[in-house]
């Protein structure tokens, strides 16, 4: 009967939330580990940003080469990359290979959304339930729900009464869209903006760019892979993702060794030109105190702000270009093809919105604080997210005592390591908040994640272990580490997304660790060799109980 099939859960060892990188290498991972396993995703195919994310110009900006998965030595052997930076399109038929060369979509209940996860205090399970109505029973319950996956519209009134047509980057209609002909307006020049502006300028009538703050933005200088730095990874395709794993940020570069304000002028410049022909974030990484002197900073800035002036023709647009109010790459650093030559095209214009901000939507348009209208065909919202809480928040979960993730979290999140949250037992989260995360190669850092949180499981079945739990304390004094490390920092004098300033309301955190890959590494390994320290472990009801 109905009734019964949906009353009864099914019972497994794991859900796992998402079907991106991080939802389908836990879903192999705890496979090959002999545990069940279900992954729950709300689109229809896997992928996660790469499936939602199908805005014109989307692509990686780690180069294809190190934004792959690393754990199986035969992967980057049989895939290969067309480009140095991939295109969304071809990621999404990577990820679908991976699918496909491991059998994973038949463990994935697609085009449903988790609901709610309850933890049952009297049988240390968790009830998972969705949006049909499905009802799981697991051990474990794993978010792989993504950092950037919980699109933001902002609250315009009248969006309804919108004519034309209106879509976010973070939600693209899989048929794309046509803007051949159309008066378009963007809102929005983070990454997502300053990647599509450029193609959406080379279709449209006219575009307009409404610009509330000025990004740094690096030309990707795409192109072929070299194929002789491309064969030199592939000899030892393991050995180059270990280096990359024991780094800072989950990409293999050289460290800096000098300080800015040690060197010339001139030195400094040239270090800067070099990078810049380089491309992508290797500016970013030219000295060594670019992330926590101000004047060294000022110099990376003031040499960006240079090349803008020297790109755009209209010194008025070129000065709004340029960005002054947060030090140089402490939002996140943005890498393009052609972003700030667009603006030459005399079919786009950019409007200033910081001190005369769209304040609705109208049925033709929009209208700014001061009354100004624009007409549009279509509004582009590359407005981005409400990044690395939002997607948790938008499941009711309920811990210990039935107290409520979001009342938990209220004046920020708190976790150990990113991992886990006092007061949740057996419920882990990849690349949560307190983790490097979405400061490094994210997909080394979700591989490093998985491999743990499966290890973990292992050992708690083999130790006959019930729940793990981080502890009060270790959650205090990890929360309480993160924000000096970066308080050392320029980071948190940005209103970037990484400390919530991009949501109204949302509390002023700085979420991600910026200590480092390695740092981080190191702690969760000592954390695991010291029998799971800062985490209690309860021996009540064995793991592997179904
Ligand atoms: P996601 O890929 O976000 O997958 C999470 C999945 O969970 C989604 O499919 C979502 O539908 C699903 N989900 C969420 N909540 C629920 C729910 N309640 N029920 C069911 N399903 C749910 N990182 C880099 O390191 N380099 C890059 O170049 C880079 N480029 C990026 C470009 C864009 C446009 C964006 C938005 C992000 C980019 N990132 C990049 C970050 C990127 O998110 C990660 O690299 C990586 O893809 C994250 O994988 P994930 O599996 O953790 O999360
Ligand atoms: P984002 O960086 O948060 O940028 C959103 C933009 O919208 C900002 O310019 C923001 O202005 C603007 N905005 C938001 N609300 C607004 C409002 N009410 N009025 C006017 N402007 C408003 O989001 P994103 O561009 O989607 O990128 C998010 C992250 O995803 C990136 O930082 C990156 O990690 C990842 N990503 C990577 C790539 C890539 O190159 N591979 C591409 C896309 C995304 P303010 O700055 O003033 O808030």
């Amino acid at each position: 009967m109905p009734e019964t099939i949906s009353t009864t859960p099914r019972t497994l060892d794991a859900v796992i939330v998402g079907a991106g990188f991080a939802g389908l290498y836990q879903l192999l991972r705890l496979r090959r580990a002999g545990f069940s396993a279900q992954v729950i995703e709300a689109g229809d195919g896997v992928g996660g940003t790469w499936y939602w994310n199908r805005y014109p110009g989307a692509r990686c900006d780690i180069e294809s080469m190190e934004y792959q998965y690393g754990f199986d030595p035969e992967l980057p052997l049989e895939w290969n990359w067309s480009e140095r930076y991939a295109t969304q399109p071809e990621i999404l038929r990577y990820v679908n290979h991976v699918a496909d060369k491991f059998d994973l979509r038949k463990d994935v209940t697609f085009e449903t959304r988790v609901t709610s996860a309850n933890f049952d205090e009297a049988t240390n399970r968790w009830l998972v339930e969705t949006d049909k109505d499905d009802r799981y029973s697991a051990r474990f319950c794993i978010m792989a729900t993504g950092c950037l996956s919980s699109f933001q519209v902002p609250k315009f009134p009248g969006l309804d009464s919108f004519e034309g047509d209106w879509y976010h980057t973070g939600a693209w209609p899989h048929e794309g869209v046509d803007f051949t002909g159309k008066t378009v307006g963007v809102i929005g020049t983070g990454s997502s903006g300053i990647q599509s502006i450029p193609q959406i300028a080379k279709q449209a009538k006219h575009l307009t760019v409404f610009q509330r703050t000025a990004n740094f933005s690096v030309p990707a200088h795409n192109g072929p892979i070299d194929e002789t730095y491309k064969q030199s990874l592939l000899r030892d395709y393991p050995a180059f993702r270990k280096v990359a794993r024991e780094s800072a940020s989950g990409i293999v570069r050289a460290p800096a060794q000098l300080r800015a304000l040690d060197v010339s002028p001139e030195e400094r410049d040239h270090e800067y030109q070099m990078r810049w022909e380089i491309g992508g974030f290797a500016l970013g990484g030219a000295f060594i105190d670019l992330g926590i002197n101000i004047e060294a900073n000022e110099t990376a800035a003031e040499f960006v702000r240079n090349k803008i002036r020297a790109t755009v023709n209209d010194p008025t647009t070129a000065e709004l270009l340029c960005p002054k109010d947060y030090p140089f790459a402490t939002k996140r650093l943005c890498v393009d093809t052609e972003y700030f030559e667009t603006y030459n095209r005399e079919n786009v214009q950019l409007v200033d919105v910081k001190n005369n901000p769209v304040t609705s939507i109208t049925p033709t348009g929009l209208k700014l604080a001061d009354g100004a209208e624009y007409a549009f065909d279509v509004i582009v919202f590359a407005t981005g997210f409400d990044a690395m809480t939002g997607a948790l928040s938008k499941i009711d979960i309920r811990g210990r005592n039935g107290i409520k993730l979001t009342d938990k979290w209220e004046a920020g999140p708190r976790t150990y390591l990113g991992l886990q949250i006092a007061g949740f037992p057996n419920l882990f989260t990849i690349t949560g908040p307190g983790s490097p995360s979405v400061l490094t190669n994210m997909i080394v850092s979700i591989e490093q994640h998985v491999d743990w949180i499966t290890d973990c499981l292992e050992y708690l079945r083999e130790h006959e272990v019930g729940t793990i739990e981080a502890t009060t304390e270790a959650e205090d004094q990890w929360v309480e580490h993160v924000n000096f490390v970066a308080d050392q920092t320029l980071y948190t004098r940005a209103n970037s997304w990484y400390i919530g300033a991009n949501v109204p309301g949302k509390p002023r955190v700085f979420m991600p660790y910026i200590g480092g890959l390695n740092m981080y590494s190191k702690k969760c390994e000592k954390v695991a060799e010291a029998g799971y320290e800062g985490f209690a472990l309860d021996a009540k009801e064995p793991v592997g109980t179904r």
